[in-house]
């Protein structure tokens, strides 16, 4: 790890990497064992940062607004969220729940080797996941979750700009990239000029489609307003924005609940997660009283928004729309998913963690006056269709907005551009798991390998 004001002004690797985040390490990594690589992040840091090293501090990052914190606030849509600006991306700023993608994330992700899709999760849990011991209140969640007739699984815890140049097919061809340094000095990292050498997006969702467009590559009329030379025209890049809308319900406890992080999440038959997390209460106004914490996103969605750029400054997020619940199969989920919640805190298994005399309704009530987002809402909930609109908040699984298909074919690698890829949360269809971070994980080394296997090979054969 090195500053970028010590890098030179000129310098030249096999693949270059942006991105130091949850696809990018793992991938970088890969590739690094027998090739040069430049991974590029732009954020700090996360060693030594307790914000990042405990567990239990979630969400402390999110109060750090300074242009340095490791998470990046916006607001979109009435909700607030946040993206990496850290080493290790989502991975050191998120909730640490680990969950495995299932058959059909590969299918859509087009990852058809299916040995190499467990070797590279069990490449990545050797270094970095394990198995929680499993505390009293998700102890009582799980067994209320198994009497509202859910299943409950136990995860486990734990200015760049690319240049481009028109190769002799009069196709562009990404080259090199400039990147700025904390001292506003530029520099420029270029490829080799091997046959395999490229460049590699790792972004993320709201990153890398953001990096396609100030390149040049992206809908012509997004750049024409902002005076940028039209590399290729592409209007797929931004589109197909998703993030799964997370509804939650805060129970306010007689006793009180040891801090647990995720421990468990319930898989519903109609496509909502639900997860418990004690102690979680600090997101909002620390109380005592609002203990129990029980988000529940939907599976998907299929509710979609796009990504625009409103100016050409590579710091600054994107304008980005998901369109919550625009689908109305999305709604249906939610209030499917919080009746179910319901159900479970009136179970007998969860007696203990409520107030006998609280009804749902005031428990409902009560959470519609909590803070979370700036919609505007009233006191009480009439429905549970409104209580999901009203006070949905994200999970922070955001992705889209290079599309396999629509801007990458089935090996990540741009349309109509040569030596230029993207691998990361930005190509995903259907937020995979119960949570994403395994699969773009697993994604970054996978398509490592096989990027790294087929190069090899070709070195052998000439
Ligand atoms: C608060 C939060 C909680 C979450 N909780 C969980 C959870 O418990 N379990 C789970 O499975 N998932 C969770 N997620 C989701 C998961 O972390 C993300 O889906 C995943 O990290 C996305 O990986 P990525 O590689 O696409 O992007 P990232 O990991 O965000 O990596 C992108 C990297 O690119 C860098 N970058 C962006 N622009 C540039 C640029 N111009 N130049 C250089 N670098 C740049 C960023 O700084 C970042 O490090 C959470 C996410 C958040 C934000």
């Amino acid at each position: 790890m090195h500053e970028a004001t010590k890098a030179p002004k000129i310098s030249f690797f096999d693949y270059i990497v942006i991105g130091g985040g949850t696809a990018g390490i793992p991938l970088a990594t890969t590739l690094s064992a027998k090739y040069s690589v430049l991974l590029l992040e732009r954020g700090g840091s996360p060693y030594g940062n307790a914000n990042i090293t405990s567990q239990l501090n979630f969400g402390n990052n999110f109060a750090d607004t300074s242009p340095d914190s490791p998470s990046q606030i916006f607001t979109t849509e009435g909700v607030i969220n946040t993206r990496a600006r850290v080493l290790g991306g989502g991975t050191y700023i998120n909730a640490g729940f680990y969950s495995r993608g299932e058959a059909q994330f590969n299918k859509e992700a087009r990852l058809m080797d299916e040995n190499l899709v467990q070797e590279s999760y069990k490449w990545t849990e050797r270094v970095m996941v394990f198995e929680p011991v499993v505390q009293e209140w998700p102890s009582a969640v799980r067994a209320a979750l198994l009497e509202a007739g859910v299943t409950p699984d136990n995860g486990f815890t734990y200015d760049h700009i690319i240049g481009t140049k028109v190769s002799g097919k009069s196709r562009p061809m990404a080259y090199g990239v400039v990147f700025e340094d904390s001292l506003g000095n530029k520099h420029r990292a270029y490829l080799k000029g091997g046959k395999k050498d490229e460049i590699i997006l790792s972004a993320g969702a709201l990153g890398s489609p953001q990096l396609l467009m100030l390149s040049g590559i992206g809908p012509r009329k997004q750049l024409d307003a902002l005076k940028i030379k039209v590399v290729l025209e592409q209007p797929f890049i931004g589109q197909g924005m998703a993030d799964n809308p997370l509804n939650a319900v805060f129970i306010p406890a007689p006793v009180a609940v040891n801090p647990s992080g995720v421990q468990i999440v319930g898989i519903t038959w109609f496509g909502s997660y639900i997860e418990e997390a004690g102690g979680f209460s600090f997101i909002f106004t620390p109380s005592p009283n609002y203990q129990g914490f029980s988000p529940q996103k939907i599976n998907g969605p299929l509710s979609m928004g796009e990504l625009k750029i409103e100016n050409r400054n590579p710091a600054d997020t994107p304008s980005v729309t998901f369109n919550y619940f625009k689908e109305p199969e999305d709604l249906r989920k939610c209030v499917k998913g919080v009746a179910t919640i319901l159900k479970a805190i009136e179970s007998k298994a969860f007696s203990n963690y409520k107030f006998a005399n609280m009804t749902v309704q005031e428990i409902l009530d009560i959470n519609m006056r909590l803070p979370g987002n700036d919609l505007v809402r009233s006191n009480t909930s009439l429905s549970l269709e409104q209580y999901c609109k009203d006070t949905v908040r994200t999970m922070w699984h955001y992705h889209g907005g290079c599309h396999i298909d629509k801007v990458i074919d089935h090996e990540y690698k741009v349309f109509g551009v040569d030596g230029l890829r993207v691998i990361d949360g930005s190509t995903i269809l259907n937020s995979p798991g119960t949570n994403p971070q395994a699969s773009v994980l697993m994604l970054g080394r996978y398509m490592g390998v096989t990027i790294l296997g087929q190069r090899i090979a070709c070195d052998k054969s000439r």
